[in-house]
């Protein structure tokens, strides 16, 4: 039987901009892209390393940018609706981002991603909390990007904060709950309604410190992420391999704490590997 693996952190972009908002962000983390981020690259790359799913998402740094963003990422997942499930972009300046949570629920998408980094505001702003707890009356999630030690606005004790006040709404904190933070996010991220993905960690923790985190975490609250276009996938999966998780552990991370979340029938992943037989 081949691993089912789902990424649950991936970034795409229009065509035109591609090229110019992975080089951004890769100077941005100081790190080398290994994508433009367009969506036909990271199929193939899925299809290549087996991945039959991906959580895909946009982020808009700008207000007037959301609308279309959520039009772009919808547009894809009508596109691959086998191979993609969509969030939605909101941005804590906008006019009105409860109108826009009804459209993001309109055009399919499954939740909403977040980049307080990038978008200049406190994960706890006080303007965000009714909007999180209408994403919460809604059923949508949240990927949060927490983490980063040159920035305040995504602290993983910020997440925390919004965690406890909103004990309702989903919170997936991206990177282990908080890059380059990951001590504060095991000290206050182990919340009932926190998740977290592996994305842009593994590559600069010892396994120690890894397996430190799985086990404070817990194996069910773990998502498997690339982060694409950041890294590549084979290379991702080689460090989560290089873990020695048991099979078990290993099959909640890949895909079965992400079902159980986002309701995805195994059936899809069946129909998947069915159609396409895996190397490994
Ligand atoms: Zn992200």
């Amino acid at each position: 039987m081949p691993q089912y693996i789902i990424d649950a952190h991936t970034h795409i972009f229009p065509r035109k901009i591609a090229a110019k908002a992975a080089s951004s962000i890769g100077e941005f983390y100081s790190l080398d892209m290994q994508f433009d981020g367009m969506t036909h690259e990271l199929l193939e790359e899925g299809d290549r390393c087996g991945v039959a799913l991906f959580l895909v998402c946009s982020v808009a740094t700008k207000a007037e940018q959301v609308s279309s963003i959520n039009d772009f990422v919808a547009s894809k997942v009508n596109l691959h609706p086998d191979r993609l499930i969509g969030l939605g972009a909101l941005h804590p300046e906008m006019e009105d981002p409860y109108a826009e949570i009804e459209r993001i629920i309109a055009l399919g998408l499954r939740g909403i991603k977040l980049h307080s980094d990038f978008q200049c505001f406190d994960i706890n702003d006080e303007r965000m909390m009714p909007v999180y707890r209408r994403l919460a009356e809604r059923g949508l999630p949240v990927l949060f990007h927490t983490g980063d030690a040159r920035y305040d606005y995504s602290r993983p004790e910020k997440l925390a904060r919004v965690a406890r006040a909103v004990p309702e709404l989903t919170c997936i904190g991206a990177h282990f709950g908080g890059y380059q933070r990951w001590e504060e996010a095991a000290q206050t991220l182990c919340l009932p309604n926190v998740y977290v993905d592996c994305s842009s960690s593994l590559f600069a923790l010892g396994r120690e410190e890894a397996l430190a985190l799985i086990d404070r975490f817990g194996p069910d609250k773990i998502f498997f992420g690339t982060d694409f276009p950041m890294w590549d996938c084979a290379a991702e999966l080689d460090r989560l391999y290089a873990l020695r998780l048991p099979q078990e552990t290993l099959d909640k991370i890949f895909w079965q704490n992400f079902c159980r979340l986002f309701s995805v029938p195994v059936s899809r992943l069946e129909d998947y590997y069915r159609a396409h037989p895996q190397p490994r």
